[in-house]
This record gives C-alpha cells, sequence and structure tokens, in this order.
C-alpha cells in the first residue's frame, strides 16, 4: 500500500469509526500537448502522473451517500435520489455529481445502496494538473466496483465528464477523464476525442535523460465561470458560421476560407484549435521516428499559439515558459486550461536544477509570486489499491 493509501484508509476510521471495503485511486495529468481541442473533437496528448487522488469507501445498508475530504472538515450527507445541481455545492459537487452520473446509467437505480467515500490527494489543486478529474475518477473506479456496475474505463471517463458538466457546471471536455483512467506508467495517452480512443504512447523520458518538470504559477483558475466558456462559445460560432460539425473537420488549408468568414478575434481561436491538432499528431511522429528530445520546437509553438491565438495565458505563465526555455529547457508551454494553473518544461537531467534557479529568479524579478517547481513522471491510471 502507498502512504496516501494508507492515510485514507486512517482518515476513513478516524471519521466514520470503521475500516473502509477498500481503497481506490485516481492520477491527475499534465497534459503534454492539445489544448482546448478536447471539445473541439480534436486530438490531444496527456500523461497521468505520480500524483494521485485516493477514495477509502463502504457500502451502507441505507440510501444515503456521506463524503468527507481530507480538504475539509465537513461531512456532507444526501439521499442518492436527491443529487441534483440545485441540492450540491463546493467541493463535494463532484464525488455526489458521479453518484448521481452512474446513478442515471444504473440498470435499476432504486436499488442502489449507500456509500460513505472519504478521500484524501496529493494532486495540486486549480493548478491545472486536474484535481478534478484525480477526484472524479476515483470515485467512478470506486462506485463501479462497489456497485458492481461492469463499465468500461472510457464509460467511466464520461461519467466523470457528466459529473464536471451536469453537477459541478463547469463545461470541460472529456481529456483529463480519459488520461486519468488511461494512464500508463512511461506513457502517455494520445486521444481522440471524436473516435473516443486513447492510444498509449511510449515516452522514454528518463531514457533519454530528459525530466518533466511542471512550474506551477500558484495563480488559480476557475472553469465554471470567465474565460474558458467565452473559448467554447466562440468555437461554438465558428462552427456555425464555417458549415461543420466541429472545429475537427477544419485542416490548415482551410484556414484562409476560415479567415474569411470569420472575424479576426474567432479567426485566431480557430486557428488555435487547427494548428493544435497538427501539433498532436506532429508530437507522436516525433517521438516515434526521432525520439523525445524532437518534440522541443512543437511544445514551444504550442505555447505562442495559446499566448497568441487563443489568448488563454498570463504574464506569470509566459515568465514561467521563457524562463525555462533560456535555461537551456528542450521545450515548455502552459498546459491546462489556462489563466492560471501550471506551465511545463521539458528538461535534460543535468539542468534541471539550473532551469529550476532560472525560473524562481525570474519570477521574484518580476515581482511575482514563487512558483512551486516539481518534476512529474508518467503513471498508471486509475485502479483499486486495496
Ligand atoms: P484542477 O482540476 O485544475 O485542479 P478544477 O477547478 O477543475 O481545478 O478542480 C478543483 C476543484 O475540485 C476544487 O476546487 C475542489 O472543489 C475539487 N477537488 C479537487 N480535489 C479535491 C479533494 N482532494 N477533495 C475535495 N475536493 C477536491
Ligand atoms: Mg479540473
Amino acid at each position: 500500500m502507498t502512504f496516501l493509501v494508507e492515510k485514507t484508509a486512517d482518515l476513513f476510521e478516524s471519521v466514520l469509526g470503521t475500516r473502509p471495503s477498500g481503497v481506490w485511486s485516481a492520477p491527475g495529468r499534465v497534459n503534454l500537448i492539445g489544448e482546448h481541442t478536447d471539445y473541439n473533437e480534436g486530438f490531444a496528448m496527456p500523461l497521468a502522473i505520480n500524483r494521485r487522488t485516493a477514495v477509502a469507501a463502504a457500502l451502507r445498508d441505507d440510501r444515503r451517500i456521506r463524503v468527507t475530504s481530507s480538504f475539509d472538515s465537513a461531512l456532507v450527507e444526501i439521499e442518492i435520489d436527491d443529487i441534483s445541481a440545485d441540492t450540491v455545492s463546493g467541493w463535494s459537487a463532484y464525488p455526489l455529481g458521479v453518484v448521481w452520473a452512474l446513478r442515471q446509467v444504473a440498470a435499476s437505480p432504486e436499488s442502489l445502496c449507500g456509500v460513505d467515500l472519504v478521500i484524501d490527494s496529493d494532486v495540486p489543486v486549480g493548478a491545472g494538473l486536474s484535481s478534478s478529474a484525480a477526484l472524479e475518477c476515483a470515485v467512478a473506479v470506486a462506485l463501479n466496483d462497489l456497485w458492481q456496475m461492469g463499465l468500461s474505463t472510457m464509460e467511466l471517463a464520461r461519467i466523470g465528464q457528466k459529473a464536471e458538466n451536469d453537477i459541478v457546471g463547469a463545461p470541460t471536455g472529456l481529456m483529463d477523464q480519459i488520461a486519468s483512467m488511461h494512464g500508463r506508467a512511461d506513457h502517455a495517452v494520445l486521444i481522440d476525442c471524436q473516435a473516443l480512443t486513447a492510444t498509449p504512447v511510449a515516452l522514454g523520458f528518463a531514457a533519454s535523460d530528459l525530466v518533466l518538470l511542471v512550474i506551477d504559477t500558484t495563480v488559480r483558475h476557475s472553469h465554471a465561470t470567465g474565460g474558458y466558456k467565452d473559448r467554447r462559445a466562440s468555437c461554438e460560432r465558428a462552427c456555425e458560421a464555417l458549415g461543420v460539425p466541429s472545429l475537427r473537420s477544419v485542416t490548415e488549408s482551410d484556414l484562409p476560407r476560415a479567415q474569411s468568414i470569420l472575424d479576426a478575434e474567432t479567426y485566431r481561436r480557430v486557428r488555435h484549435v487547427v494548428t493544435e491538432n497538427a501539433r498532436v499528431l506532429a508530437t507522436g511522429a516525433a517521438i516515434a521516428v526521432d525520439g523525445p528530445r524532437a518534440v522541443g520546437e512543437l511544445l514551444n509553438a504550442s505555447h505562442v499559439s495559446m499566448r497568441d491565438d487563443y489568448e488563454i495565458s498570463i504574464p506569470e505563465l509566459d515568465c514561467a515558459v521563457e524562463a525555462a526555455q533560456n535555461a537551456g529547457a528542450v521545450g515548455a508551454r502552459m498546459t491546462g486550461g489556462g489563466f492560471g494553473g501550471a506551465a511545463i518544461a521539458l528538461v535534460s537531467t543535468h539542468l534541471m536544477d539550473e532551469v529550476t534557479e532560472a525560473v524562481l529568479a525570474d519570477f521574484a524579478h518580476r515581482g511575482f509570486a514563487r512558483p512551486e517547481i516539481f518534476a512529474v513522471s508518467a503513471a498508471d491510471g486509475a485502479r483499486r489499491d486495496y
């Protein structure tokens, strides 16, 4: 048992007075490349990381759901049938949203037992590492086992997304949940968000003496409000104007026509999505043919596209990326939905300290809050731990 799994089982016992019947966990993720492409039915290439959210759980003999998190001392209680977007709020909307979404697809919802859920995590929250998907997927695999629902990993990913869209109210895509469900050690996951397929891509970072650094700016974002929703709306408007079902059908050769039809801002949004899809596929090809050091320019270009065309970067993210690049990173980009959160830098192992120091120094020089910088490795997806 890992430290986190043991700690979560112990927390269950100290809060509820009994041992859980099991502990399940799911990882956060970083997106190597392919940002804001998931809801446009495009391509993305995230990796599950060695930071996880664990849930200790046990069935009850009534129909109550009780949930608590190491986050918060409150024990939230609700009847299974009473869960709706109006009755739940705050962090518990994520786990309770998963309960709600599973109930929707259950063969006989009236026969589902209640359950106690206790959550602990070492995924940083709101950092763009998808603590939300880690939480949803951990709860989804736990309940899939306890309620013996027999859903596939892809179905469970969709349950997590449904919880986040319909109960939390954040219109996020499916990338994070697929990464958290399908992750594999030392692999990224190439996701085709139209076909809904997840293909492991061997990374070989360690074998090439590379380390993937996360630079968490500590600037927090929210996907339920603001810019994320606006970007989605722009893409929907663009599809209508272009007469396409999704931006997946638009390729780089269609861009001149798109430019002649769309206003300048909407066109920039489309150009990001279209070129980002191409960069994801190019990244897969580059790794396969030339190894992981060949992806640097694609990461750098992705950042420029997010900064200038999609306009989702912030000065702290630009600073992190530029400082890492100047200190010799193979490539760097902001990762996640934007407006805060983290950047990633792919760095030669021997330059790790130098890059870290350079980023810290530039942040201090610019008067930004000190970022959290740590290495991540590609880890396995959601599973039962005990
Ligand atoms: P991100 O997914 O990038 O970390 P989100 O805003 O999508 O950021 O999700 C963060 C939210 O998910 C938190 O504000 C909280 O409501 C919920 N959450 C994540 N992890 C936990 C946890 N361990 N316990 C309770 N709630 C959590
Ligand atoms: Mg999230």
